[in-house]
């Protein structure tokens, strides 16, 4: 008998139906004799209209209140579940955040979890019972309403098991398990039976959107058993994350492609190549709160240096503002951007052990005519930001030459 916690997300509790499907795969796990605690998010689509109906409340909603609103779409599911495992004879109390208690900082609206009372939840497991945890909220230090951030369920769902040392934490979703790309780009995409967390981690990260990124943070730092599965679909055992490398020697250079259109890029040339200047450009833009993500900086002619960097697309058009700003202080000879471009990432735990890797990413994007603006590297990453019309193309052409299909 082992202790679960199972995740369903907004699509696998979206209708009173897919609520009592979700019972009966509960009432099954219980059925072959485990302890299970579920956590829930709200219905698809209702934590949206909850942000929509506060914004026309006030232009920047007060942040203790949003909270106050937006947890109810979870209150609503862990209710109703409660009653559909009732309804076919399977015992089950639900909680929300604050009454279990999972205890949080103070940042409303993208609150950290500190700390998890497991106490009454094992009370109930012990008496035979299913206990069932609102999502993405839990009390603050100061005593109110906090919600964790958007997809926070899932860290949510991590914090639990970690807190209760459950042998498995299962994120059942509308996807069945985590691929080596976007399906609906390049259609061999395949399941992956297992991924390491390190790559689950960079995924995430470069904008696979399959889980939020604190929760595997949280499962690495716990080392929580964290498995992806479908709650559509029966059978199969998703995909799961695992700590070590696979036993697997011939382990593949390349394990999965990550792609983001929320990319621009700025270009800042003939800079007086003297200390400070990196901090003076980029600190501009931190201050701005933008986050940077790619970095190049390249000696020019004549004692001056070049850089790159990208930004979110959303904040393009202030930091070429801000640049153009600090042109004539700093004596910058020439800015300029794109933000039609995106960035393609290749990923790999095999990386580390394989040669190699980035002449045959660069050949293949050479044999398509694909220009490469930008190059970034780490153990287990590359990426490359190229023009996005060329993004679909770019993943094709990858996943073909490292033989993911
Ligand atoms: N309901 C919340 C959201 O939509 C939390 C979650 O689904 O994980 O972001
Ligand atoms: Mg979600």
């Amino acid at each position: 008998m082992a202790l679960i916690v199972q995740k369903y997300g907004g699509t696998s509790v979206g209708s009173a139906e897919r609520i009592k499907n979700v019972a009966k795969r509960v009432a099954k796990t219980r059925a072959e004799g485990h302890d299970v605690v579920v956590v829930v998010s709200a219905m698809s689509g209702e934590t949206n209209r909850l942000v929509a109906l506060a914004h026309e409340m006030q232009d920047t909603p007060d942040p203790r209140e949003l909270d106050v609103v937006l947890a109810t779409g979870e209150q609503v599911t862990i209710g109703l579940l409660a009653m559909a495992l009732k309804n076919i004879g399977v015992d089950a109390k639900s909680y929300t955040g604050w009454q279990v208690a999972v205890k949080t900082d103070t940042a409303h609206t993208k609150a950290r979890i500190e700390e998890i009372d497991g106490d009454k939840m094992r009370d109930d497991l012990k008496a035979g019972r299913v206990v069932i945890v609102a999502g993405f909220q839990g009390i603050s230090s100061e005593g109110n309403i906090a919600t964790l951030g958007r997809g926070g369920s899932d860290t949510s769902a991590v914090a639990l098991a970690a807190a209760l040392g459950a042998d498995e934490c299962q994120i059942y979703t509308d996807v069945d398990g985590v691929y080596t790309t976007d399906p609906r780009v390049v259609p061999e995409a395949k399941c992956l039976d297992t991924i390491t967390f390190e790559e689950m981690l960079e995924l995430a990260s470069l904008g696979s959107k399959v889980l939020q990124i604190r929760s595997v943070e949280f499962a690495g730092k716990y080392k929580v058993r964290l498995r992806v599965l479908s709650s559509l679909q029966d059978g199969g055992n998703g995909t799961l994350i695992t700590f070590e490398e696979d036993e697997n020697m011939e382990k593949a250079a390349v394990t999965g492609i990550a792609f983001d259109k929320n990319q621009a890029r700025i270009n800042v040339r003939g800079v007086p190549d003297k200390p400070g200047v990196a901090y003076q450009l980029i600190g501009a833009v931190a201050d701005a709160n933008v986050e940077v993500d790619m970095i190049i900086q390249n000696i020019g002619s004549e004692g001056t240096t070049d850089f790159s960097f990208t930004v979110p697309r959303g904040d393009y058009k202030q930091t070429m503002e801000l640049m153009r700003n600090l042109q004539d202080s700093i004596g910058v000879a020439d800015v300029s951007g794109d933000d039609a471009v995106c960035k393609v990432s290749v990923v790999g735990v095999g990386m580390r052990s394989h040669v190699g890797v980035a002449a045959k990413i660069f050949r293949s994007l050479a044999e398509e005519g694909i220009n490469i603006q930008m190059i970034s590297t780490s153990e287990i990453k590359v990426s490359v930001l190229i023009d996005e019309k060329y993004m679909e193309l770019a993943t094709r052409v990858l996943h073909k030459a490292f033989n993911l299909g």
